[in-house]
């Protein structure tokens, strides 16, 4: 059956590059609407914040993979942990500290990637790419055998400057060969890059991304 919704989604998955990972972002969204996504056989979706997460979890079907890919807080990884299929935001010794605690507590293993800031804008969260660097080489990750590093996630300028973000993507892409090169940390695979959302999608892929987030193209805007 063609709904606007089975018709978006199908736009979006035939947009796709080969291999690339669609999650759905989901913040805002109701459950009836994840619901209908899921029914069309989508299995991947990103939330923002771990109360509605928690909610949501609780009523969707128990195969959905959920990413979490806003800014979690370190009082908040305990609400997380137990959901989350890849944590993608992780910008901090102390925030990763506090998933693996929670991971062990849970006997399970869980996937993060390194949030790396990419964009022009302040307010965005990340490590520098020179943070980076420096938190593959120090970071304790011996200890942690709670979390796997996976890959790197990274937001783009909000601008109508295409080459720029073009130009963004590019080095968050680079950032994550010479770390894939040079050997990630932990015990991997590395192999998750995490870039793009409904505007910018395309030139993410065309730089190299392995996994997009998209809301609004599949869902429409957000009230
Ligand atoms: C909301 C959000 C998205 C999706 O944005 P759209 O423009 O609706 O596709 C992707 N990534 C993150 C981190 C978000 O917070």
């Amino acid at each position: 059956m063609s709904t606007p919704l089975a018709d978006r989604y199908h736009t979006v998955k035939a947009a796709l590059h080969p291999g690339v990972t669609l999650v759905a972002v989901s913040k805002t969204r109701t459950v009836a609407e994840i619901g209908a996504l899921y029914a069309l056989g989508q299995r991947d979706f990103g939330e923002n914040y771990p109360q509605e997460l928690r909610e949501k979890a609780a009523l969707l079907p128990r195969d959905i993979r959920w990413h979490f890919i806003g800014h979690l807080q370190r009082s908040n990884a305990r609400h997380v942990v137990p959901l989350a299929h890849l944590v993608h935001g992780v910008d901090s010794a102390r925030l990763a500290t506090e998933i693996d605690k929670r991971a062990k507590a849970e006997g399970r293993i869980v996937d993060v990637l390194l949030q790396v800031h990419i964009a022009q804008e302040e307010t965005k969260h990340g490590l520098s790419a020179d943070e980076l660097r420096e938190a593959v080489r120090t970071w304790s990750w011996a200890a942690w055998d709670g979390l796997r590093v996976r890959g790197l996630m990274g937001m783009a300028s909000n601008t109508d400057d295409r080459l720029q973000v073009a130009r963004e993507f590019k080095g968050l892409r680079e950032l994550f060969d010479e770390i894939a090169a040079a050997g990630a940390p932990g015990p991997g695979p590395f192999d998750i890059l995490s870039m793009g959302m409904s505007g910018d999608a395309d030139l993410a892929m065309d730089a190299g991304s392995t996994l997009v987030r998209i809301g609004t193209a599949l869902f429409g805007p957000r009230a």
